[in-house]
Parts: structure tokens; C-alpha cells; sequence
């Protein structure tokens, strides 16, 4: 069951002895992982805070306005074009000759009121070893507001945005591979996190380990287009709790390799 409090995740200490019964029981090893990929909307925050559903209610006043179509019709466009495309932006460019920024500078200008410190996540983020990243088919603008607002803006060492694939969605391969090229990513070290199976299809064929983070509502209505999830290693409704485990095999992992010493003999 999904935690309905803001940034507010299942207790990791709920009585003592209970943590590793319950919470840590399905142990998560990526002790071989050094580059840490995160898809930000719906993955970095819960689906549960509404900012998405602020961005997709934005996309269809958007195309109503600039295609001059009621509101039902215009959001009928916007998921159909999602579906076709793979982003309504996409669509819009392809069929309309959409300029893309100021398409992105207003769905992305969202009250960001009920995003709090995610105090937790920044800490598990922080044990992480090596780099992280952020793959997005947003803009740059509105990953770095949200990690902002979050408070983990300081882990990434960069952000892959939408411009920077040339406007093409995220699971194409092309623009996978030009990720890929951009953070000189080896697959076999790297784990990537998405709430859409689609996106995880290519990093998965690559030799990355795949975390899908399973959200309430289907905003893609792309999962049939998936052939099953077979290209998914792990699934979790709470990212938060899902690198709690991941911390903790990696402390069994430390624990076991013994004590650091820099003393000379
Ligand atoms: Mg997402």
C-alpha cells in the first residue's frame, strides 16, 4: 500500500527487529553498480504529489489554445499523440511544426508548493557510490527546480533533458544511445529507474539493471505497449524504500570486506 503523506515514506524502524523482517527482507544487491540513472517525474517524487498531473493538465490547455480545439478534444489529441509518439511533444512537432519551447516554458510553470525536503532520499542518495544522473524527457528547467525543491539537486552530475535528445522521446534507442555516448555510461555498472516499463526496454537490452517505480495511473497508456516486463529486474511502489534495501545490502557488503585501515606497515 502507497503511502499517501507528502515525501513522508514507510518507516524504515517501526519496532526494533522489525525493520529486517519486514522492510529489508527482500534484499536488493547492486553492490556492482557505480552510475545511478534516475528518470525524475513520478520516480524522484511520488506520483501521490500531483506535479505531473499539474503538467499534463497544462499540455491539454496548450493545445486547445494553440490549436483553438475544446478542452475535450484537445485532450483527447494530447493522449493520442502521447501514444503515437511517444510524447505529446513530439506529436505536436511532427504534425503541427510545434516550436518546442514555449510548449515546455508552460507546462513546465507549475506550483511547485507542495514539493517538501525530501530528507530521506537525500541521505540514501547520498550512500549511493558513484555517479548519478538524471534521464528525463522534461527540461532542464523544471529537473532542476524539482530536485531543488527536493533538496537532492547537489547529487547529479548531469541532466539529460529533453532538448539535449533533439525533442525525440526517451525510449527511442537513438536517444539512448546518445545518453549513453553523453555520460560515457558503461550498461553492465549502471542502474536506471523509470515509472514507464517502455523506457526501461533499451537499457535493459544493453545490460543495465532496470527498477521500474510502479505508480497508481497509467499517464502514458503505454504499458501494452510493452511486451510483458521481462526487461524488469526490480519493481517498487516507493523508491525511497526500495533504496533503503539497496543500503542496506550495501552495508552487509562493506561490513563483510572489514574495516578500512590506512595504517602503514
Ligand atoms: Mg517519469
Amino acid at each position: 500500500m502507497l503511502n499517501k503523506d507528502k515525501n513522508n515514506h514507510a518507516p524504515a524502524d517501526l519496532t526494533e527487529g522489525t525493520q529486517t523482517i519486514s522492510t529489508l527482507s527482500s534484499k536488493v544487491d547492486l553492490t556492482h553498480i557505480d552510475t545511478w540513472v534516475f528518470d525524475l517525474d513520478n520516480t524522484l517524487y511520488s506520483w501521490e504529489l500531483d506535479l505531473f498531473a499539474q503538467v499534463d493538465q497544462k499540455m491539454g490547455e496548450f493545445i486547445g489554445r494553440q490549436l483553438q480545439l475544446p478542452s475535450k478534444q484537445a485532450k483527447a489529441l494530447q493522449k493520442e499523440y502521447y501514444r503515437t509518439y511517444g510524447t505529446t511533444l513530439r506529436g505536436l512537432m511532427l504534425k503541427h511544426g510545434l516550436d518546442p519551447e514555449p510548449f515546455l516554458e508552460y507546462v513546465h510553470n507549475i506550483d511547485l508548493g507542495s514539493v517538501e525536503k525530501d530528507r530521506e532520499l537525500n541521505a540514501l542518495l547520498s550512500e549511493l557510490p558513484g555517479r548519478k544522473l538524471v534521464f528525463t524527457n522534461g527540461s532542464l528547467g523544471h529537473a532542476e527546480r524539482v530536485t531543488a525543491a527536493l533538496g537532492i539537486d547537489h547529487h547529479f552530475e548531469s541532466i539529460f533533458d529533453v532538448s539535449a535528445a533533439g525533442y525525440v522521446p526517451k525510449h527511442e534507442s537513438e536517444v539512448f544511445d546518445d545518453f549513453c555516448e553523453h555520460a560515457e555510461l558503461i550498461p553492465q555498472s549502471s542502474v536506471m529507474f523509470d515509472d514507464i516499463s517502455l523506457n526501461l526496454l533499451h537499457p535493459h537490452a544493453s545490460g543495465m539493471t532496470t527498477v521500474l517505480v510502479r505508480t497508481e495511473i497509467d499517464w502514458s497508456a503505454q504499458s501494452e505497449l510493452t511486451d510483458g516486463n521481462d526487461h524488469i529486474h526490480h519493481e517498487t511502489d516507493d523508491l525511497v524504500e526500495f533504496l533503503r534495501r539497496i543500503e542496506h545490502s550495501l552495508s552487509i557488503a562493506r561490513s563483510a570486506a572489514g574495516p578500512e585501515c590506512d595504517v602503514e606497515d
